[in-house]
């Protein structure tokens, strides 16, 4: 039988776990932290990581504990709308987009699997070309080592060499789930340098983000700063701000990877994180992972041509990663001159031009 090491258990390798051990491969995840459990916010699951999940066998249970996305758009900070998703064109177009738990895709994940296959509490230290690793418990060695340790990868450093450092976007986000709130839309407000999202859950909660310009480390002003800084924006972002606890909010510096030169180097592939990690600026980068996984899974089922998925992935992801970044720096404009060509552009833009121009991101068929 052939075996795999999937260093990492977030939603990339996990995937990745799940995706091999489906073929017919013994599979093992080696992940970091004491348990397989997530502190995490909410993940929007566009229609390509729907399909994904669909070759993983998940699409339906995902499907349930989500909140497929109803009306959605882009307003200014007294709530005109700049623009308005044409939600039911793209769902005819590319099928659902879900909103869903972070937690509940990864508990879901972690389900799938054998639990023998999981191991937490075991740290990766080296990797080499062979499939060899090294870590807090010994060495390990398999047919296929699978790097799905994050952005900061330990994997990719151990082979590609630590000269690759992940870039500060030049902007920070904070997550949180709020308490219930009636909210039956999903919406991002853009200001000047600075933006708030949101979205309903399944369970009456919302998840909420914000981003703001900022240098690289500056101190966290917390919930409190953040309830300031978006009291005169229209509801019910106040509101949801109240009803968010400071114990929820995760806050980070967003930092993306420049473009690899490969994914895979001897036995050994990066998926996720690792291998492409990008600004979260259009949603993509866990859809991205799923996508990975079901690629990795049937490039070696055959006679382990790891090349066919570095084909595969790499001119996707690192094209996905560059619009992302892209829409980033527009969202972020802070010249109020900018902002104000900005949205007249967005208020001009017929809704079914943004659908068509989703269509190389979303029409992924694997
Ligand atoms: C603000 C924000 C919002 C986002 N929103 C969305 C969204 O709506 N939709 C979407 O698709 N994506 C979104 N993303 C992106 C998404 O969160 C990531 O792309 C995705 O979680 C990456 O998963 P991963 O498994 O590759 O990496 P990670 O989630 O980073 O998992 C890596 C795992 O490896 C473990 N690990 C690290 N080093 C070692 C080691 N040496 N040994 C063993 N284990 C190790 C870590 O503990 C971790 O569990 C968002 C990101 C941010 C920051």
């Amino acid at each position: 039988m052939n075996t795999a090491i999937i260093v990492g258990g977030g939603i990339g390798g996990l995937a990745a776990a799940l995706a091999l051990h489906r073929t017919g491969w013994q599979v093992q995840v080696l992940e970091r932290a004491p348990e397989f459990t997530v502190a995490g916010a909410g993940l929007s699951l566009w229609p390509n990581a729907l399909r994904a999940l669909d070759a993983l066998g998940l699409a339906a249970p995902v499907r349930h504990r989500s909140v497929l996305e109803g009306q959605a758009g882009i307003r200014d900070p007294k709530g005109r709308w700049l623009s308005r998703s044409d939600t039911a064109g793209i769902e005819r177009r590319y099928g659902p987009t879900a909103m869903i738990h972070r937690a509940d895709l990864l508990d879901l994940l972690r389900s799938a699997l054998p639990a023998a296959a999981l191991r937490s509490g075991t740290t990766v230290h080296h990797a080499q070309a062979d499939g060899t690793v090294h870590h807090s418990d010994g060495t390990g060695r398999a047919d296929l080592l699978v790097g799905a340790d994050g952005i900061h990868s330990t994997v990719r450093a151990s082979l590609w060499g630590k000269g690759i450092v992940p870039r500060y976007a030049g902007y920070t986000a904070w997550r949180m789930i709020t308490g219930p709130v009636p909210v039956r839309e999903s919406s991002e407000t853009w200001g000047r340098g600075e933006r708030f999202g949101y979205a309903p859950l399944p369970d009456g909660r919302v998840y909420c983000f914000a981003v703001a310009n900022a240098p690289r480390g500056a101190t966290d002003p917390g919930l409190a700063g953040l309830r300031h800084r978006f009291a005169t924006w229209h509801d019910p972002i106040p509101t949801l701000l109240t009803a968010a606890t400071p114990e929820t909010v995760l806050h980070h510096d967003l930092y993306e990877l420049p473009p690899l030169p490969a994914y895979v180097k001897g036995r050994v592939a990066l998926v996720g994180d690792a291998a492409h990690a990008m600004t979260p600026n259009l949603g993509q980068g866990a859809c991205q992972a799923l996508e990975d996984a079901v690629v990795l899974a049937r490039a070696v089922r055959g006679d382990g041509a790891l090349i066919a998925y570095d084909h595969q992935r790499r001119p996707r992801t690192q094209m996905i990663a560059a619009r992302a970044r892209r829409i980033g720096t527009i969202a972020q404009w802070s010249s109020p001159a900018a902002v104000a060509l900005r949205n007249a552009a967005l208020r001009c833009a017929p809704g079914a031009a943004f659908t068509r121009s989703l269509a190389p991101v979303l029409n992924w068929t694997g």
